[in-house]
């Protein structure tokens, strides 16, 4: 596990295309600058590790693209100490950006596979997330609940209403919704039975999938 001069040098001009691309949030952009990037991937496609694209992981998944990892963190608003659930733990990447902003991270996954790689990976790179999980990410965490803001890092045909009901008032819960192609949603919790919608354009994930029975 090894995290050399040129990794560094690749990481900061992955930050000057993100920036270039409209992320503004220091803290994120901060992240992304000191995470190693190319150990969340097998060796042998660290080449690949500091393009701004997506990357399979095994068990039919993918690393999101740095940009997307980078354009929910900024809409999430996460401030240190900060409660987040995360649905779709994947290679860990997105944990380790929140953990490393200084979040307090919950995370599920359901393919066993990932969630066993991940939960090893993350502690050799220092990264604690709060819990790490395996299971149905549409029931959330209740046990948990309720928390500052809800990332879902898979493509969901609707906004799973647990979710929701484990949210603070005023928190944020953003999730890419769609089947084919997502759109980037935000809620925002207003009150007891009201949020507000915002949309931010089309992105690409694998989907959100149901409980295997
Ligand atoms: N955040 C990850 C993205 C991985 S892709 C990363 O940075 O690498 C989305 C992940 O969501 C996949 O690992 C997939 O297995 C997982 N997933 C899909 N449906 C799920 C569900 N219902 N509950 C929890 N995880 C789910």
């Amino acid at each position: 596990m090894r995290d050399t001069e040129k990794h560094q040098g690749l990481r900061v001009q992955l930050v000057k295309l993100l920036e270039q691309k409209g992320i503004t949030d220091k803290n994120v952009l901060e992240a992304i600058k000191k995470i190693p990037r190319h150990l969340f991937l097998d060796s042998g496609f660290e080449q690949y590790a500091y393009q701004d694209k997506a990357f399979p992981i095994g068990a039919g998944q993918t690393i999101s693209q740095p940009y997307t990892v980078a354009f929910q963190s900024q809409l999430l608003e996460v401030k240190k100490d900060d409660k987040v659930l995360e649905i779709g733990t994947g290679s860990g990447y997105q944990t380790a950006v929140l953990c490393t902003i200084g979040a307090k991270v919950y995370s599920i996954e359901r393919q066993n596979e990932l969630f066993k790689t991940t939960s090893l990976l993350l502690p050799k790179l220092g990264i604690r997330p709060k819990h790490l999980s395996f299971g149905d990410g549409y029931k959330g965490l209740p046990n948990y609940a309720p928390f500052d803001s809800i990332i879902v890092t898979a493509g969901a045909p609707i906004i799973p209403k647990p979710l929701m009901a484990q949210l603070k008032i005023g928190g944020r819960l953003v999730i890419p919704l769609g089947e084919k192609e997502q759109i980037m949603t935000l809620l925002i919790r207003k009150n007891e039975t009201q949020f507000e919608k915002h949309e931010f354009g089309e992105f690409r994930f694998v989907p959100l999938l149901e409980d295997k029975n």
